[in-house]
């Protein structure tokens, strides 16, 4: 049996804000085994990104545990957190605003190697950056280019890169190709599983397009408002997403084929406030199928069918499941 490398238990971020707490995740529970990709999607706000950054300590959790490896990192010291990072990493969704323009190739890739003392000496250095940057697709004489003198799939590379040099074990991948065209979005994806199979990485990729991390998840978690509202492998989701925000998340995604028809469930209405969000469901507002009881009444994580959880008071009904 797969080993759990991850552990995510009833993990909350709320955000002191004007008006009161924004419940940026609340209450989300998942495991990954190693090796495997968990993709988390939902619309923009839905507090994917925030979680990635709360699994990794990059914030502080207001609540709940993560274990990496069977060990707690919620209550790691600054210490301990940095000797986590060896094996959590992160790549960012914006390749040009996260790297730092005034250093070369070269230096952006060999940076985590020096910060952490991994090379005894400047030749130790150099090999082992040239060693990362053909694994990730760059050639050598990109090595004292600056990221302004690239373009998008090169920087994203270098992105890439600077993630592997501690050779993790996990990596956040938050919108790592939404920034980037069609064309090399399809290439740093097939970088990634590459990198996946020949390392054994394990990935928790955030996204709000669906039709990518289809490619490359496992499984998938779906997001709305901070909560989980549907959990299952990548291929039931596809085939028949049970909770009604889920349906219109994949009604959004074009269809390829001239003529090709399928239930249109289109999301409409407006996004309640995470801010002191009152009991009840949070998409009622703009569920179609919304009762008194799901203005009132939380809905909770439950398994509809075998590993696929959902959290809805009128799953079966609306699916005609018994
Ligand atoms: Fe819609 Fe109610 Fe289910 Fe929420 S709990 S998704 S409002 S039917």
């Amino acid at each position: 049996m797969a080993k759990t490398l991850l552990e995510v238990k009833h993990l909350k971020k709320y955000f002191k804000v004007s008006a009161g707490l924004l419940h940026a995740v609340d209450d989300v529970t998942f495991t990954i085994e190693e090796g495997k990709t968990l993709g988390v999607v939902g619309e923009s706000g839905c507090g994917k990104s925030t979680l990635g950054r709360v699994v990794l300590g990059l914030l502080d959790a207001t609540d709940g545990e993560v274990y990496f490896d069977g060990k707690e990192t919620t209550k790691a010291t600054k210490e301990e957190r940095h000797e986590l990072r060896k094996d959590m990493q992160i790549i960012f969704q914006d390749p040009f605003s996260s790297l730092n323009p005034r250093m070369t190739v070269k230096e952006i890739i060999g940076e985590p190697l020096k910060i952490y003392g991994l090379c005894k000496t400047k030749e130790e250095l150099d090999e082992r950056v040239a060693k990362i940057m053909e694994t990730v697709g760059l050639a050598d004489r990109l090595a004292f280019s600056y990221p302004h003198e690239l373009d998008g799939g090169r920087r994203q590379r270098i992105g890439v890169g600077r993630a592997l040099a501690l050779e993790p074990r996990f990596i956040v991948c938050d919108e790592p190709v939404s920034a980037l065209d069609v064309s090399i979005q399809a290439q740093i994806l097939n970088l990634m599983m590459d990198l996946q199979e020949q390392r054994g990485l394990t990935y928790i990729f955030v996204t709000h397009d669906l039709s990518v991390v289809k490619h490359i998840s496992d499984d998938i978690l779906v997001m709305y408002l901070g909560c989980m509202v549907e959990k299952c492998s990548s291929d039931d989701l596809f085939d028949k997403q049970l909770h009604p925000y889920t349906k219109g998340l994949l009604a959004a995604i074009p269809i390829p084929t001239i003529g090709a028809k399928k239930e249109r469930v289109m999301l409409t209405g407006e996004l309640s406030s995470p801010i002191e969000p009152k009991p009840g469901c949070r998409f009622a507002v703009r569920c179609r199928y919304a009762k008194d009881k799901c203005f009132t009444e939380n809905p909770v994580m439950e398994e509809v069918l075998p590993n696929h959880f959902v959290s809805c008071h009128y799953v079966r009904e609306i699916n005609g499941l018994d």
